[in-house]
């Protein structure tokens, strides 16, 4: 007798239960408390998301892969101001962009 709720495990990379070869990677936060993130090109490697202000709706930045640097890096927009507040909600993304791309 077998039990099918061995191999349902809570899974430590989505936190989700699901079957081993059915994880879908990281659920990422893109919402934060000023700004949001929008996936706008979704690549085999890596992925390219737009930042963009909830209030006003505009393109601030964009999250990409930067190659010379081997990691996902933050490139604003021009004249754009970002407070401290926002800039930790995007280190955090970037962040959690890494992570979820290594595993
Ligand atoms: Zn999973």
């Amino acid at each position: 007798m077998t039990s099918p709720n061995l191999s349902l495990m809570r899974c430590t990379h989505c936190g989700k239960i699901h079957e081993d070869d059915q994880c879908e990677g990281p659920v990422l936060k893109t919402e934060y408390e000023y700004i949001k993130f929008e996936l706008v090109e979704k690549k085999p490697a890596t992925n390219v998301w737009w930042c963009v202000n909830k209030k006003s709706d505009s393109w601030i930045g964009t999250v990409r892969w930067y190659g010379p640097w081997r990691q996902y890096c933050f490139f604003p927009e021009m004249n754009t101001v970002f407070s401290v507040g926002c800039m930790k909600d995007v280190a955090n993304f970037v962040e959690a962009a890494m992570a979820a791309r290594k595993s």
